[in-house]
């Protein structure tokens, strides 16, 4: 038998693993919490739980792959024609196919960073060269910079707000002297993952702006506020070409029969479920405040978590966390990122953060 093994493409070499957030470790008395996914901590709502159950009755049948309710629901929702809908396997799949259908070899895709993690992968497996700009000081997008760094091989660029892993959202003004000086040809996604977290109101409205403008998409996710991380469903609102090629792009039938039931009866229980957002935004507000009285002077987070940077004692936190069945995401060398999750967490996080706090 030979010893070769299949020729697989070179770029695979290359690519940065992605991690996911760990769970907790389960030590005997205590809770275990997860503050390292952005999860949504709330059970999910009855209805939505009858609705899937329902859904799930028909799992031999091939799912609808236009998934046509939910497209119609969500082009009423936020009055925008049925055409400019594009749904995928969460916004994570729909971040690789944007990569797919705007960038390959000799392209690059431009990006603030650190932001998600996802953008340098999926760049890199379409095989086109990632651009990172560094975050501001106050751990904002540095847009200037970011336009600065604009070439003629750009084809995509990235917007994250509120960014993950800092919270920092960017303005809506400078996002729109941004757009000014990016060439129309260049497609711009704003990721609004955490939208419905927002409470600024200097802060990007997405929607607005792709009205607005051909070059901008919006991308949008259940599984954050929603509270759908599991079953996999987000979706895009962007002009007729950019919709139609993600459309193209999609696994077929990637969008479950049971995520799109999921999703259709989220839409309609929406009340509810902002009102758990508010209350988790409520959290939001103590643990920072928390936080400033410990002595953290950390950049206000429009997202569901809130961003440490530590330096060398990362390691340390991340271990004393551990050991109270706390499970929180480290960046490198950079900093911790911790999820607001229910209060009893939140308090044992404000706990374990205090004598880490720089005085
Ligand atoms: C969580 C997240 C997403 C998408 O998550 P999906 O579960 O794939 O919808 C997209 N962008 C950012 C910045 C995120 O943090």
């Amino acid at each position: 038998m030979s010893e070769s093994t299949p020729r697989l493409r070179e770029t695979l070499g290359r690519l940065p693993a992605y991690v996911a957030g760990k769970p907790p470790t389960a030590a005997e008395g205590l809770t275990p919490y997860k503050l390292s996914s952005n999860e949504n901590p709330h059970d999910p709502l009855p209805g939505v739980l009858e609705a899937i159950t329902r859904a799930a009755a028909a799992m031999n049948r091939y799912p609808d792959p236009a998934s046509s309710a939910l497209v119609e629901a969500l082009a009423q929702k936020y009055d925008v024609p049925r055409e400019h809908l594009a749904l995928g396997t969460g916004s994570v799949g729909l971040l690789q196919q944007v990569v797919q259908i705007s960038a390959g070899p000799g392209d690059e895709v431009l990006f603030a960073w650190r932001s998600f993690e996802a953008y340098p992968i999926m760049t890199i497996i379409a095989g086109a060269t990632p651009v990172q700009v560094p975050l501001r000081a106050d751990e904002g997008h540095d847009l200037d910079a970011m336009a600065d760094a604009i070439t003629e091989r750009t084809r995509l660029v990235f917007v994250c707000t509120p960014n993950n892993p800092t919270g920092a959202v960017v303005r809506q003004d400078d996002l729109d002297r941004f757009l000014d000086r990016v060439p129309d040809d260049v497609l711009v996604i704003v990721d609004e993952a955490y939208v419905e977290f927002v409470r600024d109101p200097d802060a990007v409205r997405g929607i607005e702006t792709y009205r607005a403008r051909p070059n901008v998409a919006v991308l949008r996710t259940f599984s954050k506020a929603y509270g759908l991380a599991g079953l996999r469903v987000g979706f895009a609102i962007a002009h007729g070409p950019v919709a139609q090629g993600l459309r193209q792009t999609q696994v077929p039938f990637g969008v479950s029969t049971v995520a799109q039931a999921a999703a259709l009866a989220s839409l309609a229980a929406e009340d509810a479920l902002l009102e758990r957002v508010e209350h988790i935004v409520g959290e939001r507000t103590r643990v920072e405040a928390v936080l400033a009285d410990q002595g953290w002077r950390l950049p206000p987070s429009q997202a569901n978590f809130v961003w440490l940077r530590l330096g060398d004692r990362i390691g340390e936190l991340v271990a004393a966390c551990d050991a109270v069945n706390l499970a929180v995401r480290p960046y490198g060398d950079d900093g911790v990122r911790v999820t607001i999750g229910e209060p009893e967490a939140n308090d044992r996080f404000l706990s374990v953060v205090a004598p880490f706090a720089p005085r």
